[in-house]
């Protein structure tokens, strides 16, 4: 059986991975206007500033939408399809790809509250994934 696929860390998104080590789910939030965002960027599309920290949110958010995987695209998935890749709204307004945990695809619906959890993957990786909340 083949192992999933790990993401390969890039520096900008390191801080998140290291967050999510420790069990907490962060997002970047630009110093000059207070804008939250996700994934990383280098300039705040809504001020276009580059300043920017990370700051940690609620881990709590709602399924802004979602797909059902039927086709093994990687060996690794084999064994679990067909699964969900949801895209979550954050309380904070962030939208994360991710995946749903503890929920069968059929039981998935728009808006259905989660909260997040953490997956370590590999002795290095953590990621955040969800359940219904
Ligand atoms: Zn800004």
């Amino acid at each position: 059986m083949s192992a999933k696929p790990v993401p390969a860390i890039e520096p900008a998104m390191a801080p998140f991975f290291a967050a999510a080590r420790e069990r907490r789910l962060v997002v970047q939030r630009c110093t000059a206007c207070g804008a939250l965002r996700f994934p990383a960027r280098e300039i705040c599309s809504e001020c276009l500033a580059t300043a920017a920290e990370w700051v940690p949110v609620s881990g709590r958010g709602a399924v802004f939408s979602y797909n059902v995987m039927h086709q093994v695209y990687h060996p690794g998935f084999a064994a679990e399809v067909p699964y969900a890749v949801v895209l979550v709204r954050l309380a904070e307004g962030p939208k994360l790809i991710s995946s749903l945990v503890d929920c069968p695809p059929g039981e998935i619906t728009i808006g259905m509250p989660v909260e997040v959890v953490f997956d370590d993957v590999s002795p290095d990786v953590t990621l955040p994934k969800f359940r219904p909340a």
